[in-house]
């Protein structure tokens, strides 16, 4: 991944992905307003935090971002594989949907989501012209939730998945998410013997690799073409928030992503 700093924001971006045809940044905590354990650019707003610092950290995220607050879509994220696809931001005043995968076409729409630890897949299709965003911690993940998306974007849009540029966000590593007994049971019931392919028993216990589960959900889902982040949430606690590490006491951190305007299509 690249690093960028700009007006006091730090944010990552994926090589892979071409400037001209998409924005997108994975924001690390650092240059936002908030204070304690959601020091400084948290963006979760039911983690305690007051909401006025939430808010003013939205602002100055989109503002860094380019893009007008007001394009902002986004979901209530609830571990589960519903996919939304939308073509107009979400009034600020109009609840949030539950979902966890977000598509549009629609270059005016900003998809933002929120993380600490989970999986941020982002999706890019330069044939279509369609991004996605999708959120999977361990849920979403045995739901397949990267597979759901691709497969709702082929029905909705008509994308092909060979096309599809995609990224694995920063999150938790899997030398770093230790799961319990129920957890991996649920995982060898659906999965088989493949599922040794991505937890380990050790004698410290069994850790999950999401990063390789969530690599081979999309590869089955037909995308040829993916770049991990390979950054640790857990490890690096300066710039993300971990919700593991940090025992559910800490922020959460952003990606964003969005076309670039039309007349650079063009
Ligand atoms: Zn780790």
């Amino acid at each position: 991944m690249i690093r960028e700093e700009k007006n006091g924001l730090v944010y990552y971006q994926f090589e892979s992905f071409d400037p001209n045809l998409v924005n997108h940044a994975f924001y690390t905590r650092l240059g936002g307003v908030s204070e304690g354990p959601y020091s400084q650019l948290n963006l979760g707003g039911t983690n305690g935090d007051k909401p006025e610092h939430v808010r003013a950290n939205h602002l100055k995220l989109f503002e860094n971002f380019g893009m007008p607050f007001e394009s902002r879509f986004d979901v209530w994220q609830v571990h589960g594989d519903t996919i939304h696809f939308s073509d107009t931001p979400r009034p600020e005043t109009q609840k949030h949907q539950p979902g966890d995968g977000i598509f549009t076409r629609n270059p005016d729409v900003t998809l933002i989501m929120r993380f600490a630890d989970c999986v941020p897949i982002m999706f890019h299709d330069p044939v279509k012209k369609v991004v996605g965003l999708v959120h999977a911690g361990w849920q979403g993940t045995l739901l397949e939730v990267g597979l759901v998306a691709v497969e709702a974007a082929v029905e909705k849009y008509g994308c092909n998945p060979s096309d599809m540029q995609v990224g694995i966000g920063p999150s938790i590593c899997g030398h770093c998410y230790q799961i319990g007994s129920d957890v991996k049971v649920k995982f060898f019931k659906k999965w088989g013997d493949k599922t040794s392919d991505f937890i380990a028993s050790t004698p410290q216990g069994d850790f999950l690799d999401l990063w390789a589960a969530n690599e081979w959900i999309l590869r089955k889902a037909g995308v040829q073409h993916l770049e991990q982040a390979h950054l640790c949430t857990a490890e690096n606690l300066h710039e993300w928030y971990s919700y593991r590490k940090e025992k559910g006491l800490t922020g959460r951190f952003a990606a964003a992503i969005s076309l670039t305007p039309k007349e650079k299509h063009e």
